[in-house]
């Protein structure tokens, strides 16, 4: 273990789902560097080519300090796996100085069953993006073998350790699991796979299905990933969620990044 940790970004943050943000954003800290290589990754330059800044192990408290006093509703780790014994030393430093907000670990669901052991306790909120119901896409596109066995083990384990979603009275989520699934273009079979293994691991999983891929970085070099998600792609995998009867999270509308609790009873929810 090192006694740093490197970020790229940190402050206030409104682009995250509704329960997530409320009024005030949540307190977002984007680390450097990922266990996975996606080749369309729209954070290459932080994922994968190293921007970012050391901090101390201190400095990373004070962070989470600092956003806590300036009204964020929650802490929000994005890509923190690989600075997962660092991010607890800095979480209970600032645990010991009174910070009370919700932790949010929000990961690409790559994780070792230890990592989320190890974070019993001070983790609240689970945020994985369950990328792939193929372990062949995961490899083509993200590098990783045993992506499948592992995200769904990760999961199954996040939700015995904190349990379903929960909001508070205004709305604003307290504990438990959201996941997250990327649509990407030319690729709805994966989508159905990927669902397919949610399902298995709990009917009532909330899922985030989301619209927003781009067309950046080595994506150029896969020739069905050089173009958004049409809608009608989209829609068919919305479609296929609710015929699975995950049907109780949120989507984006085609072409938007706005998300939304769309009404699941309507035949047509973008309509
Ligand atoms: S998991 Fe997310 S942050 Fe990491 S490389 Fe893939 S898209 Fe980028």
């Amino acid at each position: 273990m090192s006694n740093s940790v490197k970020i790229a970004w940190y402050g206030k943050h409104f682009g995250e789902e509704p329960p997530l943000v409320g009024d005030q954003g949540a307190g977002t800290i984007f680390f450097t560097g990922c266990n996975l290589r996606c080749v369309y990754c729209q954070n290459y330059q932080i994922s994968q080519q190293g921007l970012g800044k050391k901090f101390s192990i201190k400095e990373l408290a004070d962070i989470m300090l600092t956003l806590a006093r300036e009204g964020a509703v929650n802490i929000d780790l994005v890509s923190p796996t690989i600075w997962a014994k660092e991010i607890k030393q800095a979480i209970v430093m600032a645990q010991e100085q009174g910070l009370k907000l919700p932790i949010i670990w929000n990961s690409n669901a790559y994780e070792s069953l230890d990592v989320i052991e190890s974070m019993k306790g001070l983790v609240d909120i689970y945020l994985p993006d369950f990328k792939y119901g193929s372990d062949s896409l995961a490899f083509k596109y993200s590098g990783v073998k045993d992506y499948l066995v592992k995200a769904k083990a990760a999961v199954g384990a996040m939700l015995l350790q904190v349990g379903h979603l929960q909001l508070d009275k205004n709305k604003i989520a307290i504990k438990g699991l959201m996941v997250r699934h990327l649509v990407l273009p030319n690729n709805a079979e994966n989508s159905f796979m990927a669902l397919n293994c949610l399902k298995e691991i709990n009917q009532d999983i909330r899922v985030n299905l989301m619209s927003q891929y781009a067309p950046v970085f080595k994506a150029k070099n896969f020739p069905e990933l050089r173009r958004n998600v049409a809608p009608e792609e989209y829609e068919k995998v919305f479609h296929y969620m609710l015929k699975l009867g995950l049907d109780q999270g949120w989507a984006q509308a085609p072409g938007s990044h706005s998300v939304f609790l769309p009404d699941f009873t309507k035949e047509n929810p973008f309509g």
